[in-house]
């Protein structure tokens, strides 16, 4: 074997075992993910098999010469890029399409694998066109893939824009190897060309996906961290960091906060009357009753068990009082259905108003004590803080 075949070989193994450790990455799943993200993953993963195996497949075309190698090397790059692509799509869309029941997907491959396979029966030394038609259309796929990988156009998280940043270096790699291939005659700069800038489409896209997976894990954490799991309303600690930002701005700014405490009344009730699922189901209801009534600027969250917190900016007493006697007329408005007949049920409301310059802990102190008051008048009712009220 002459120099330029072990050279030749040694390349593409290099590249071919990026490819393997690179898929034997996702294959292990060492991230965790949601349902629909393991299926981007897997499409990933689908790319580097995919991609390993269309060099072994293309390092095999430079000992023998067969009709088939032309097919399945185009089928192995180009389905690799249409896995990268779909890897993008449903790491957003949870209901996407798979890839083969996509027809444009057999439409590409089969205009790929005609138009190659033409010019290898027809064209003379037709090696470097075809890799230059192949390429281009990897590319293409590339192009057509980033605008799948924003949530939110024109936005980008800090993943996504890696993400995009590592699909353009890619592109940008392919297209000056072409540009290679079309000054150069010398096989070996040709071959040592190949294998820098495959080797550099590997690592960028391993190195991008991975980035944009872990930032999603880092936000799917994050969300986890200030939510509460049976409401989807913010928790407990969450709220309390933001009710101190929204009192310094509050108290930079000069204008109301109020806050309403509320608490479904007689819950245990509910709870042994009807078993605890319905109370989960009572939980959920009341919340989206309180959601409903609240402005989106108003920030919401469940204090534990029946009880719920919702800060109010630029808003006083007057308004707040108001926002929680629509939120109890909501509650006591809400009918769930159980096995063992109809639930119904009030709840009871406590509002503090303050000036900006009152911490936010006293406040709360406050709405609790208009809170217990209200229940101690006969519940289903709201009432204001007032300095004269005492605990018994
Ligand atoms: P009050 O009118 O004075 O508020 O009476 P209450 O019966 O509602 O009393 P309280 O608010 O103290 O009841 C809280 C009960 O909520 C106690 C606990 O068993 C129940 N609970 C706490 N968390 C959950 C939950 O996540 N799901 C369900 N179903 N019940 C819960
Ligand atoms: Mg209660």
């Amino acid at each position: 074997m002459d120099k330029l075949k072990i050279a030749q070989f040694a390349y593409m193994l290099v590249v071919v075992l990026l490819n393997l450790i690179s898929a034997g990455f996702y294959l292990l799943h060492p991230i965790r993910h949601s349902p629909y993200q393991k299926t981007s993953l897997n499409y990933f993963l689908a790319f580097f098999l995919l991609f390993a195996f269309g060099f072994v497949i293309y390092s095999l075309s430079l000992s023998y010469s067969s009709k088939l190698i032309v097919p399945l090397t185009c089928f192995c790059f180009i389905a690799a890029f249409y896995c990268l692509k779909y890897g993008f799509i449903w790491r957003l869309h949870h209901y996407a399409q798979p890839v083969y029941k996509v027809p444009t997907f057999y439409f590409h491959l089969l205009l790929v694998i005609g138009v190659n396979g033409y010019i290898f029966q027809y064209i003379y030394d037709s090696n470097l066109i075809r890799i230059a038609f192949l390429l281009s259309n990897c590319c293409l796929i590339a192009v057509f893939s980033i605008k799948h990988v924003a949530a939110n156009p024109p936005e980008h998280s800090f993943g996504e824009k890696v993400a995009v940043t590592g699909l353009m270096l890619s592109i940008c790699a392919a297209l000056a190897l072409l540009l290679l291939l079309k000054v150069t005659n010398d096989p070996f700069v040709y071959v040592s060309a190949l294998m820098v800038t495959q080797s550099l489409v590997v690592l960028v896209i391993l190195g991008s996906t991975l980035t944009m997976a872990l930032s999603d894990i880092s936000k799917l954490y994050y969300e986890d961290s200030i939510t509460d799991v049976l409401t989807g309303l913010y928790n407990r600690r969450f709220f309390l960091s933001q009710a101190s930002l929204a009192v310094k701005t509050a108290s930079r700014h000069d204008f109301p906060i109020s806050i309403i405490i509320c608490d479904i009344d007689n819950f245990k009730l509910i709870n042994d009357t009807f078993g605890h699922d319905t109370g989960d189901k009572a939980i959920i209801e009341f919340s989206q009753a309180i959601k409903t009534a609240a402005r989106e600027t108003d920030i919401i969250a469940r204090l534990g068990g029946d009880e719920f917190i919702i800060l109010l900016s630029k808003s006083d007493a007057k308004g707040a009082f108001g926002l929680a006697d629509r939120m109890r007329e909501l509650t006591a408005a809400i009918h769930l259905e159980s096995d063992k007949g109809e639930v119904k049920f009030t709840a009871s409301f406590g509002v503090s108003s303050f000036e900006s310059t009152i911490d936010i802990e006293s406040n709360i102190k406050e709405a609790d004590l208009a809170l217990y008051v209200a229940k101690r008048v006969g519940r289903n009712n709201v009432q204001s803080y007032d300095p004269s009220m005492t605990m018994s």
